[in-house]
Protein backbone atom coordinates (compact mmCIF):
# COMPACT_ATOMS: atom_id res chain seq x y z
CA UNK A 1 0.00 0.00 0.00
CA UNK A 2 1.33 3.34 -1.03
CA UNK A 3 1.38 7.06 0.94
CA UNK A 4 -2.07 8.95 1.35
CA UNK A 5 -1.05 12.36 1.38
CA UNK A 6 -3.70 14.87 3.46
CA UNK A 7 -3.94 17.94 2.43
CA UNK A 8 -4.62 19.69 5.58
CA UNK A 9 -7.02 22.99 5.90
CA UNK A 10 -6.37 25.72 8.12
CA UNK A 11 -6.86 29.25 8.90
CA UNK A 12 -4.72 31.37 11.11
CA UNK A 13 -2.98 28.72 12.90
CA UNK A 14 -6.13 26.74 13.67
CA UNK A 15 -6.60 23.22 11.99
CA UNK A 16 -9.85 22.54 10.48
CA UNK A 17 -12.41 20.50 12.23
CA UNK A 18 -12.66 19.12 8.54
CA UNK A 19 -9.58 17.89 8.21
CA UNK A 20 -9.78 16.11 10.74
CA UNK A 21 -12.94 13.84 9.72
CA UNK A 22 -10.64 13.77 6.22
CA UNK A 23 -8.09 12.10 7.84
CA UNK A 24 -10.69 9.76 9.56
CA UNK A 25 -11.74 8.72 5.45
CA UNK A 26 -7.88 8.39 5.12
CA UNK A 27 -7.28 6.20 7.85
CA UNK A 28 -9.94 3.94 6.16
CA UNK A 29 -8.38 3.65 3.05
CA UNK A 30 -5.30 2.63 5.21
CA UNK A 31 -1.61 2.80 4.73
CA UNK A 32 0.96 5.17 5.78
CA UNK A 33 -0.09 8.95 5.81
CA UNK A 34 1.72 11.78 5.35
CA UNK A 35 -0.09 16.03 5.33
CA UNK A 36 0.77 18.93 3.88
CA UNK A 37 0.17 22.20 5.27
CA UNK A 38 -0.11 25.22 2.96
CA UNK A 39 -0.49 29.33 3.65
CA UNK A 40 0.10 31.92 6.48
CA UNK A 41 -0.26 29.85 9.75
CA UNK A 42 0.79 26.36 8.41
CA UNK A 43 3.61 25.88 10.89
CA UNK A 44 1.63 26.82 13.96
CA UNK A 45 -1.25 24.20 13.33
CA UNK A 46 1.59 21.26 11.93
CA UNK A 47 2.40 19.92 15.55
CA UNK A 48 -1.28 19.29 16.26
CA UNK A 49 -1.32 17.40 13.11
CA UNK A 50 1.97 15.65 13.85
CA UNK A 51 0.14 13.88 16.62
CA UNK A 52 -1.79 11.98 13.96
CA UNK A 53 0.46 11.32 10.85
CA UNK A 54 3.99 10.46 10.53
CA UNK A 55 5.33 13.56 8.58
CA UNK A 56 3.82 16.53 8.24
CA UNK A 57 5.60 18.63 5.35
CA UNK A 58 4.95 22.70 5.46
CA UNK A 59 4.73 25.23 2.85
CA UNK A 60 4.92 28.37 3.75
CA UNK A 61 6.23 31.51 2.68
CA UNK A 62 5.98 34.37 -0.53
CA UNK A 63 3.08 32.64 -2.71
CA UNK A 64 1.46 31.26 -0.46
CA UNK A 65 0.49 33.15 2.45
CA UNK A 66 -3.40 33.22 0.93
CA UNK A 67 -5.41 30.26 -0.22
CA UNK A 68 -5.16 30.65 -3.95
CA UNK A 69 -5.91 27.50 -5.76
CA UNK A 70 -3.87 27.76 -7.77
CA UNK A 71 -0.61 28.29 -5.94
CA UNK A 72 -1.60 25.89 -3.09
CA UNK A 73 -2.93 22.97 -5.91
CA UNK A 74 0.66 23.47 -6.98
CA UNK A 75 2.14 23.12 -3.79
CA UNK A 76 -0.04 20.44 -2.77
CA UNK A 77 0.63 18.19 -6.22
CA UNK A 78 4.69 18.76 -5.65
CA UNK A 79 4.40 17.25 -1.88
CA UNK A 80 2.30 14.25 -3.29
CA UNK A 81 5.25 13.82 -6.08
CA UNK A 82 7.93 14.19 -3.37
CA UNK A 83 6.34 11.40 -1.15
CA UNK A 84 5.16 9.08 -4.04
CA UNK A 85 1.50 9.23 -2.97
CA UNK A 86 -0.73 6.98 -4.38
CA UNK A 87 -3.71 8.65 -2.50
CA UNK A 88 -4.10 12.61 -2.35
CA UNK A 89 -7.32 12.85 0.51
CA UNK A 90 -8.35 16.02 1.19
CA UNK A 91 -12.18 17.61 2.88
CA UNK A 92 -14.89 19.00 0.29
CA UNK A 93 -14.93 22.31 1.65
CA UNK A 94 -14.87 25.26 -0.37
CA UNK A 95 -11.21 25.04 -0.23
CA UNK A 96 -11.18 21.36 -1.01
CA UNK A 97 -13.94 21.28 -3.61
CA UNK A 98 -11.46 24.59 -5.51
CA UNK A 99 -8.22 22.88 -5.65
CA UNK A 100 -9.28 19.04 -5.22
CA UNK A 101 -9.65 18.52 -9.24
CA UNK A 102 -6.21 21.12 -9.78
CA UNK A 103 -3.95 18.87 -7.47
CA UNK A 104 -5.62 15.68 -9.79
CA UNK A 105 -5.29 17.28 -13.37
CA UNK A 106 -1.93 18.16 -12.49
CA UNK A 107 -1.08 14.89 -11.08
CA UNK A 108 -2.51 13.05 -13.94
CA UNK A 109 -4.97 11.17 -11.17
CA UNK A 110 -8.86 10.64 -11.44
CA UNK A 111 -11.00 11.97 -8.74
CA UNK A 112 -13.87 11.40 -6.67
CA UNK A 113 -15.85 14.43 -5.02
CA UNK A 114 -17.56 14.35 -1.92
CA UNK A 115 -17.01 10.97 -0.98
CA UNK A 116 -19.29 9.28 1.59
CA UNK A 117 -17.90 6.20 2.37
CA UNK A 118 -14.16 4.37 1.64
CA UNK A 119 -15.49 0.72 -0.07
CA UNK A 120 -11.68 -0.03 -1.12
CA UNK A 121 -8.68 1.92 -1.47
CA UNK A 122 -10.01 2.40 -5.18
CA UNK A 123 -13.48 2.50 -4.87
CA UNK A 124 -15.78 5.07 -3.37
CA UNK A 125 -19.52 5.75 -2.08
CA UNK A 126 -20.70 9.08 -3.18
CA UNK A 127 -24.20 10.80 -3.31
CA UNK A 128 -26.53 11.49 -6.83
CA UNK A 129 -29.21 13.56 -7.32
CA UNK A 130 -29.35 15.54 -4.00
CA UNK A 131 -28.37 12.59 -2.00
CA UNK A 132 -31.58 10.17 -3.66
CA UNK A 133 -29.39 7.97 -5.17
CA UNK A 134 -25.73 6.65 -4.10
CA UNK A 135 -23.31 5.02 -6.54
CA UNK A 136 -20.20 3.63 -6.22
CA UNK A 137 -17.37 5.16 -8.27
CA UNK A 138 -13.89 3.79 -9.05
CA UNK A 139 -10.63 5.31 -9.68
CA UNK A 140 -8.37 3.39 -12.59
CA UNK A 141 -5.08 5.48 -12.56
CA UNK A 142 -2.36 5.03 -10.35
CA UNK A 143 -2.62 7.92 -8.52
CA UNK A 144 -5.85 9.22 -6.80
CA UNK A 145 -7.33 12.43 -5.73
CA UNK A 146 -10.47 11.96 -3.19
CA UNK A 147 -12.47 14.98 -1.75
CA UNK A 148 -14.27 13.68 1.01
CA UNK A 149 -18.12 14.69 2.73
CA UNK A 150 -16.23 15.67 6.18
CA UNK A 151 -19.86 15.03 7.78
CA UNK A 152 -19.64 11.61 6.61
CA UNK A 153 -16.62 10.37 8.95
CA UNK A 154 -15.25 10.57 12.19
CA UNK A 155 -12.72 12.64 13.83
CA UNK A 156 -9.62 10.48 13.08
CA UNK A 157 -7.19 8.57 15.72
CA UNK A 158 -4.47 9.89 16.93
CA UNK A 159 -1.39 7.96 16.16
CA UNK A 160 1.14 6.30 18.26
CA UNK A 161 3.91 8.39 18.59
CA UNK A 162 4.41 11.74 17.05
CA UNK A 163 5.18 12.72 13.30
CA UNK A 164 7.95 14.85 12.45
CA UNK A 165 7.37 18.04 10.82
CA UNK A 166 9.55 19.89 8.31
CA UNK A 167 9.51 22.69 5.73
CA UNK A 168 8.46 21.72 2.21
CA UNK A 169 10.29 23.93 -0.38
CA UNK A 170 8.83 24.64 -3.55
CA UNK A 171 8.79 27.51 -6.00
CA UNK A 172 5.26 29.24 -5.79
CA UNK A 173 4.12 29.03 -9.86
CA UNK A 174 3.07 32.97 -11.21
CA UNK A 175 -0.34 32.91 -10.56
CA UNK A 176 -2.88 34.60 -13.17
CA UNK A 177 -4.93 35.44 -9.45
CA UNK A 178 -4.17 37.44 -6.82
CA UNK A 179 -5.54 37.99 -3.40
CA UNK A 180 -7.63 40.58 -3.23
CA UNK A 181 -9.46 40.96 0.13
CA UNK A 182 -11.14 38.34 2.36
CA UNK A 183 -14.55 39.69 3.62
CA UNK A 184 -14.88 37.00 6.41
CA UNK A 185 -18.19 37.13 8.13
CA UNK A 186 -17.98 37.51 11.88
CA UNK A 187 -19.68 35.89 14.28
CA UNK A 188 -19.70 34.94 18.08
CA UNK A 189 -21.22 32.10 17.55
CA UNK A 190 -19.77 28.46 16.35
CA UNK A 191 -18.96 27.96 12.82
CA UNK A 192 -22.05 26.52 10.76
CA UNK A 193 -20.09 23.12 9.72
CA UNK A 194 -18.13 22.75 13.34
CA UNK A 195 -21.10 23.46 15.68
CA UNK A 196 -22.91 20.52 17.60
CA UNK A 197 -26.49 21.88 17.92
CA UNK A 198 -27.72 24.22 14.90
CA UNK A 199 -31.02 25.99 14.69
CA UNK A 200 -32.13 27.23 11.68
CA UNK A 201 -35.04 28.94 9.75
CA UNK A 202 -36.50 29.13 6.80
CA UNK A 203 -39.50 31.41 4.35
CA UNK A 204 -41.68 30.71 7.57
CA UNK A 205 -39.59 33.51 9.26
CA UNK A 206 -40.63 36.34 7.02
CA UNK A 207 -37.40 37.35 7.48
CA UNK A 208 -37.48 38.15 11.02
CA UNK A 209 -34.30 35.52 12.89
CA UNK A 210 -34.84 36.94 16.20
CA UNK A 211 -36.71 33.66 17.65
CA UNK A 212 -33.93 31.71 15.86
CA UNK A 213 -31.08 33.23 17.14
CA UNK A 214 -32.31 33.86 20.97
CA UNK A 215 -33.03 30.10 20.55
CA UNK A 216 -29.66 29.21 19.67
CA UNK A 217 -27.54 31.66 21.80
CA UNK A 218 -29.77 29.47 24.44
CA UNK A 219 -28.34 26.10 23.18
CA UNK A 220 -24.86 27.32 22.15
CA UNK A 221 -26.11 26.69 18.49
CA UNK A 222 -24.94 27.42 15.05
CA UNK A 223 -27.74 29.85 12.85
CA UNK A 224 -28.67 28.18 9.75
CA UNK A 225 -31.14 29.13 7.06
CA UNK A 226 -32.61 27.88 3.87
CA UNK A 227 -31.88 28.78 0.19
CA UNK A 228 -35.01 30.92 0.37
CA UNK A 229 -33.81 32.78 3.37
CA UNK A 230 -30.12 33.58 1.62
CA UNK A 231 -32.12 34.18 -2.07
CA UNK A 232 -34.45 36.23 -0.15
CA UNK A 233 -31.44 38.67 1.17
CA UNK A 234 -32.33 38.24 4.78
CA UNK A 235 -29.49 36.38 5.92
CA UNK A 236 -25.72 35.74 4.06
CA UNK A 237 -24.98 32.75 1.52
CA UNK A 238 -22.45 31.66 3.76
CA UNK A 239 -25.38 30.58 6.67
CA UNK A 240 -27.54 28.12 3.42
CA UNK A 241 -27.66 24.83 4.59
CA UNK A 242 -28.42 22.36 1.08
CA UNK A 243 -27.45 21.13 -1.55
CA UNK A 244 -25.89 24.18 -3.02
CA UNK A 245 -24.58 25.30 0.70
CA UNK A 246 -23.19 23.49 3.37
CA UNK A 247 -23.68 20.06 4.89
CA UNK A 248 -23.89 19.92 8.64
CA UNK A 249 -24.58 16.90 10.87
CA UNK A 250 -24.55 18.46 13.80
CA UNK A 251 -26.27 16.28 17.18
CA UNK A 252 -28.75 18.66 17.31
CA UNK A 253 -30.44 20.71 14.08
CA UNK A 254 -33.88 22.38 14.68
CA UNK A 255 -35.28 23.41 11.63
CA UNK A 256 -38.38 26.05 11.72
CA UNK A 257 -40.19 27.57 9.21
CA UNK A 258 -38.84 25.43 6.86
CA UNK A 259 -40.42 23.03 4.46
CA UNK A 260 -38.08 19.99 3.78
CA UNK A 261 -37.08 20.65 0.28
CA UNK A 262 -35.11 17.59 -0.78
CA UNK A 263 -32.23 20.09 -1.39
CA UNK A 264 -32.48 21.50 2.08
CA UNK A 265 -32.71 17.89 3.38
CA UNK A 266 -29.32 17.08 1.57
CA UNK A 267 -27.51 19.46 3.58
CA UNK A 268 -29.33 18.08 6.96
CA UNK A 269 -29.73 14.72 7.33
CA UNK A 270 -27.08 13.50 8.48
CA UNK A 271 -27.76 15.30 11.92
CA UNK A 272 -28.38 12.94 14.86
CA UNK A 273 -31.40 14.11 15.95
CA UNK A 274 -33.69 16.82 13.93
CA UNK A 275 -36.45 18.52 15.43
CA UNK A 276 -39.10 20.55 12.78
CA UNK A 277 -41.47 23.37 14.15
CA UNK A 278 -43.98 24.20 11.19
CA UNK A 279 -47.37 25.46 11.22
CA UNK A 280 -48.02 23.00 8.39
CA UNK A 281 -48.80 19.01 9.56
CA UNK A 282 -48.12 17.67 5.95
CA UNK A 283 -44.95 19.75 5.64
CA UNK A 284 -42.16 17.07 3.92
CA UNK A 285 -39.67 17.89 6.92
CA UNK A 286 -41.61 16.08 9.28
CA UNK A 287 -40.79 13.23 7.57
CA UNK A 288 -37.18 13.10 8.58
CA UNK A 289 -38.06 14.93 11.84
CA UNK A 290 -37.22 12.94 15.52
CA UNK A 291 -39.27 15.39 16.80
CA UNK A 292 -42.06 17.37 15.10
CA UNK A 293 -43.98 20.12 16.19
CA UNK A 294 -47.03 21.33 14.43
CA UNK A 295 -47.17 25.08 16.03
CA UNK A 296 -46.31 28.89 14.82
CA UNK A 297 -42.52 29.64 15.35
CA UNK A 298 -43.05 32.90 16.47
CA UNK A 299 -44.96 31.50 19.46
CA UNK A 300 -42.88 28.17 19.92
CA UNK A 301 -39.19 29.43 19.50
CA UNK A 302 -39.51 31.94 22.25
CA UNK A 303 -41.45 29.55 24.41
CA UNK A 304 -38.66 26.73 23.80
CA UNK A 305 -35.75 29.18 24.73
CA UNK A 306 -37.64 30.54 27.63
CA UNK A 307 -38.07 26.64 29.46
CA UNK A 308 -34.04 25.53 28.06
CA UNK A 309 -33.08 28.61 30.00
CA UNK A 310 -34.80 27.51 33.29
CA UNK A 311 -33.72 23.69 33.02
CA UNK A 312 -30.53 25.74 32.58
CA UNK A 313 -30.45 27.81 35.54
C1 LIG B 1 -30.63 23.28 -7.87
C2 LIG B 1 -31.26 23.69 -6.57
C3 LIG B 1 -30.46 23.77 -5.45
C4 LIG B 1 -31.03 24.15 -4.23
N1 LIG B 1 -30.24 24.19 -3.10
C5 LIG B 1 -30.82 24.47 -1.91
C6 LIG B 1 -30.02 24.46 -0.72
O1 LIG B 1 -28.81 24.26 -0.72
N2 LIG B 1 -30.65 24.72 0.46
C7 LIG B 1 -32.01 24.97 0.53
O2 LIG B 1 -32.52 25.20 1.65
N3 LIG B 1 -32.76 25.00 -0.58
C8 LIG B 1 -32.19 24.78 -1.80
N4 LIG B 1 -32.96 24.85 -2.92
C9 LIG B 1 -34.32 25.41 -2.81
C10 LIG B 1 -35.36 24.39 -2.32
O3 LIG B 1 -35.89 23.69 -3.42
C11 LIG B 1 -36.52 25.14 -1.61
O4 LIG B 1 -37.07 26.08 -2.49
C12 LIG B 1 -36.11 25.84 -0.33
O5 LIG B 1 -35.38 24.96 0.50
C13 LIG B 1 -37.37 26.31 0.40
O6 LIG B 1 -37.00 27.02 1.55
P1 LIG B 1 -37.99 27.09 2.78
O7 LIG B 1 -38.29 25.73 3.29
O8 LIG B 1 -37.43 28.09 3.74
O9 LIG B 1 -39.28 27.79 2.16
P2 LIG B 1 -40.72 27.18 1.83
O10 LIG B 1 -40.63 25.96 1.01
O11 LIG B 1 -41.53 28.32 1.31
O12 LIG B 1 -41.27 26.73 3.24
C14 LIG B 1 -41.61 27.63 4.26
C15 LIG B 1 -42.24 26.80 5.35
O13 LIG B 1 -42.49 27.63 6.48
C16 LIG B 1 -43.72 27.22 7.08
N5 LIG B 1 -44.20 28.37 7.85
C17 LIG B 1 -44.67 29.56 7.39
N6 LIG B 1 -44.94 30.39 8.41
C18 LIG B 1 -44.63 29.71 9.56
C19 LIG B 1 -44.68 30.04 10.93
N7 LIG B 1 -45.08 31.25 11.36
N8 LIG B 1 -44.30 29.12 11.83
C20 LIG B 1 -43.88 27.86 11.43
N9 LIG B 1 -43.82 27.51 10.12
C21 LIG B 1 -44.17 28.42 9.21
C22 LIG B 1 -44.61 26.83 5.90
O14 LIG B 1 -45.62 25.94 6.34
C23 LIG B 1 -43.59 26.18 4.98
O15 LIG B 1 -43.51 24.77 5.19
C24 LIG B 1 -32.43 24.48 -4.14
C25 LIG B 1 -33.20 24.39 -5.30
C26 LIG B 1 -32.64 24.01 -6.50
C27 LIG B 1 -33.52 23.90 -7.71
Amino acid sequence: MGTILLVAEQAAGHLKKATLQALGAAQKIGGTIEAVLIGAGAGTSAQELATYVSKVHVVEGAGFEHALAETHSAAAAAAAKACNATEVVIAATAYGKDIAPRIAAKLGAGVASDVLAVVSPSQFKRAMWAGNAIAIVEITTAVKVVSVRATEFAVAQKAASLGTVQPFAVQAPVAKTRFVEFNEVKSTRPELTEASAVVSGGRGTKGDFKPIEQLADVLNAAVGASRAVVDAGWQPNDMQVGQTGKVVAPKLYIAAGISGAIQHLAGMKGAKTIVAINKDADAPIFQVADYGLVADLFKALPELSEEIKKVKG
